[in-house]
């Protein structure tokens, strides 16, 4: 049956994500999907590649966390899900955000950026987190040291991808993506 994906998705129930991400987001007061969150979902459910553009505000973080996180939600430990962000403020801010997502899943997020002593960064990533929020540098010298393996990296996330480029990321992203699997 075609389907119109503007007026059939009035609230999150279509995308049918696990019931304990469910949970979450009606307490956070998620009720309707915004445009970008019903273009990507889906989408991103089905393992399709997205270049996704909207303005700040706009509720892009959900829009890439929340099919991230259903697709890992019940699996392996180690590194799962990689997000990159050209600040640290932002990862951060991104961190937050997928923590309260995960919040009744088995899924342990890990922010990884420079600035900031490496000892909690390498023990959260010894402890098996599958979701790793970081800034490109900082992931790059984690990687270098042998501390992290991006080789059961399933889904990427590039935040801000043209500020990253902007602020000059690009060797750095390139490194990181050389391993992560093809
Ligand atoms: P973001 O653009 O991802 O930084 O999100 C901006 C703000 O909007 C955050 O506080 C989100 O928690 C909130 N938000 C994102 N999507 C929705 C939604 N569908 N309904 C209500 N609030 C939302």
């Amino acid at each position: 049956m075609p389907t119109d994906e503007t007026s059939t998705q009035s609230d999150f129930s279509v995308f049918g994500l696990d019931p304990r991400i469910a949970k979450v987001l009606t307490e956070q007061g998620f009720e309707t999907p915004t445009p970008i969150q019903s273009a990507a979902i889906p989408n991103l459910l089905a393992g399709r590649d997205v270049i996704g553009r909207s303005r700040t505000g706009s509720g892009k973080t959900a829009a890439f966390a929340l099919p991230a996180l259903e697709r890992i939600k019940d699996g392996a430990k180690g590194p799962r899900v990689l997000v990159l962000a050209p600040t640290r403020e932002l990862a951060l801010q991104v961190t937050e955000a997928v923590r309260t997502f995960a919040r009744d899943l088995p899924v342990r997020v890990v922010c990884v950026y420079g600035g900031a002593s490496y000892t909690p960064q390498l023990k959260a990533l010894r402890s098996g987190a599958q979701f790793i929020v970081a800034t490109p540098g900082r992931l790059l010298d984690h990687l270098e040291r042998g501390n992290i393996d991006l080789s059961g990296i399933e889904t990427l996330i590039l935040d801000e991808a043209d500020e990253m480029l902007r602020m000059g990321f690009i060797e750095a992203v390139e490194q990181v993506l050389a391993a992560t699997p093809k």
